[in-house]
């Protein structure tokens, strides 16, 4: 291989390897998740969708994409899935496509509470195609009456629920109430709680959610990618055109590959009691951190925020640029009613998800935690804590043998 391109991946290999992945929206994919990835499929063109394509040799990639989505819909028990968006972000712009006319309107969390860029944010397309309102958080929690209140006052076109940085469970059921209520479509972004929902240790968005997009790399631990299903017949269609060839060429069909490989692994025993040994040691570190002395948000899922500034009077930024010289990866992250701007922050995102797939135990977690609270709060030297980070990470898994 290209000598400098193969020279700085065996670095990120040794940094992945050696270091401890905290970042929440980070995994591990498995080898034949990355065999796949890195395969011949990656030659073929095949705009449009299987039986349907623009381009001739399409024999064997139909039944690749075709066995994705039955893979995909079998998973997450719903009709229609279209597993050609190039990413998350992706996804949702062709979602928002397919759900309302440019310019409507679209009740959503705000970046800054835990949201997404595309949820609305001025720096993405989203804000510019679409006229966002947002719900307020009470306390760091979704308050459900608080957002019937605001969708009443602003008949939103739809609701969006699923975020990027909110560590409790969410109650679609609910959501999904309050949209009917409001004649307002529902949409749910599970990308970071994919895989909780795959091994049923979430509740699901279906049957209440109109529409559901996700990404394939996060908890699902599958290769990078978006996805987006329904259960409504007439929206799988405007769907399929949002994507293809409104917002996309030719689909990705190695990658695509690669989601059927991990949607059959995510339809595993192992795959949920990973999912479970996740939720656990997230909550391990986030109450050993609580005990230690630290402000924290609670969890029921696989991430949680560290507020900095209070615990150790750092910004969210500094905390995150300490943790990187011991070889900890975590990121700078608002804390909800955040008074710093999102480039300094008062906070960190924590997540587990990347970890418990290298077979990080509960005592381990527990372990970090008082790494992460030693070196922030100034009480263990660096080496001491560089030391701490080794002896964990070398009884870990090699990322090259994850399978
Ligand atoms: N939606 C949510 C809730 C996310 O957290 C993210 C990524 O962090 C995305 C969408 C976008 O995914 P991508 O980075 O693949 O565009």
């Amino acid at each position: 291989m290209d000598r400098e391109i193969s020279r700085l991946i065996k670095k990120e290999t040794k940094r992945q390897n050696e270091g401890i992945e905290l970042i929440a929206s980070e995994n591990y994919a498995s080898k034949d998740v990355r065999d796949a990835c890195a395969s011949i499929l990656t030659n073929k063109y095949a705009e449009g969708y299987p039986g349907k394509r623009y381009y001739g040799g399409c024999e064997y990639i139909d039944k690749i994409e075709t066995l994705a989505q039955e893979r995909c819909k079998k998973l997450f028990g719903c009709k229609y899935a279209n597993v050609q968006p190039h990413s998350g972000s992706q996804a949702n712009a062709a979602a928002y496509k397919a759900l309302l006319p440019d310019g409507g309107k679209i009740l959503s969390l705000v970046l800054n509470d835990g949201g997404h860029l595309t949820h609305g944010s001025p720096v993405s397309f989203s804000s510019h195609l679409y006229n966002f309102v947002f719900y307020p958080l009470t306390n760091g929690y979704l308050n459900y009456t608080d957002i019937l209140e605001v969708a009443q006052k602003e008949k939103p076109d739809v609701i969006l629920a699923g975020y990027s940085a909110y560590p409790y469970e969410i109650d679609f059921e609910l959501l999904g109430k309050i949209a009917k209520k409001v004649k307002a479509r529902f949409m749910v972004d599970m990308a970071h709680i994919a895989g909780l929902i795959a091994a049923g240790c979430h509740m699901s968005p279906f049957p209440y959610a109109d529409i559901v997009t996700s990404t394939t790399h996060k908890t699902l631990r599958g290769p990078r990618g978006g996805i987006i299903l329904t259960n409504d017949e007439e929206l799988y269609k405007k769907i399929n055109s949002a994507v293809f060839p409104y917002y996309q060429g030719g689909p990705l069909e190695h990658i695509i590959a690669a989601k059927a490989i991990c949607f059959k692994e995510a339809n595993t025993k192992e795959f949920k009691l990973y999912i479970k040994h996740v939720i656990r040691n997230t909550r391990a570190c986030q109450e050993e951190l609580v005990k230690l002395g630290a402000k924290t948000t609670g969890t029921d899922t696989h991430l949680f925020l560290l507020n900095t500034l209070d615990s150790f009077g750092l910004t969210g930024l500094d905390a995150q640029k300490k943790l990187e010289e011991i070889g900890i990866t975590a990121n700078k992250n608002m804390i909800p009613g955040d008074t710093l701007k999102p480039n300094k922050t008062s906070g960190l995102r924590i997540g587990l998800a990347a970890v418990t797939t290298r077979g990080c135990t509960l005592e381990e977690a527990k372990s970090i935690a008082q790494i992460i609270y030693g070196y922030l709060s100034g009480n263990m030297t660096t080496v001491a804590a560089k030391n701490g980070v080794k002896s964990i990470t070398k009884f870990w898994k090699k990322i090259e043998k994850i399978s």
